[in-house]
C-alpha cells in the first residue's frame, strides 16, 4: 500500500502562491525522487498572474 502525501492547499495563483507552489513541487531531499506532499492551488478568478498581468507564460 502506497501512503498519501499530506495535501498542502495554496489560495491564489498571484505570484506568492505561483512561488511557493514552484518551491513546494520541488523542495525534496536528494534521494527522493518526487516532493514529500502533493500540492494544488486555487485560484478564484478566470487567470493565474493576481496583480501582474504580465505573466505571459501562465496563461
Ligand atoms: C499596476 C500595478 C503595477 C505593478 N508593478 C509592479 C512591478 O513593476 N514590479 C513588481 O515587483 N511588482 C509590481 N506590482 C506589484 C505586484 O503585482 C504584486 O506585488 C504581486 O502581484 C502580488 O502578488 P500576490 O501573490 O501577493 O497577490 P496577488 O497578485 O493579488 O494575487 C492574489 C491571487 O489570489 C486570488 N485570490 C484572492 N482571494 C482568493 C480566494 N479567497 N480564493 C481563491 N483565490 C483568491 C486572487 O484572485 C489573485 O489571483 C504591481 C502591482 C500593480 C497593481
Amino acid at each position: 500500500m502506497v501512503a498519501k502525501k499530506p495535501r498542502i492547499v495554496i489560495i491564489g495563483a498571484g505570484m506568492a502562491g505561483l512561488t511557493a507552489a514552484s518551491k513546494l513541487h520541488t523542495c525534496r531531499s536528494p534521494a527522493a525522487a518526487t516532493a514529500p506532499f502533493e500540492v494544488v492551488v486555487v485560484e478564484g478568478g478566470t487567470r493565474v498572474g493576481g496583480e501582474d498581468k504580465h505573466v505571459g507564460v501562465w496563461r
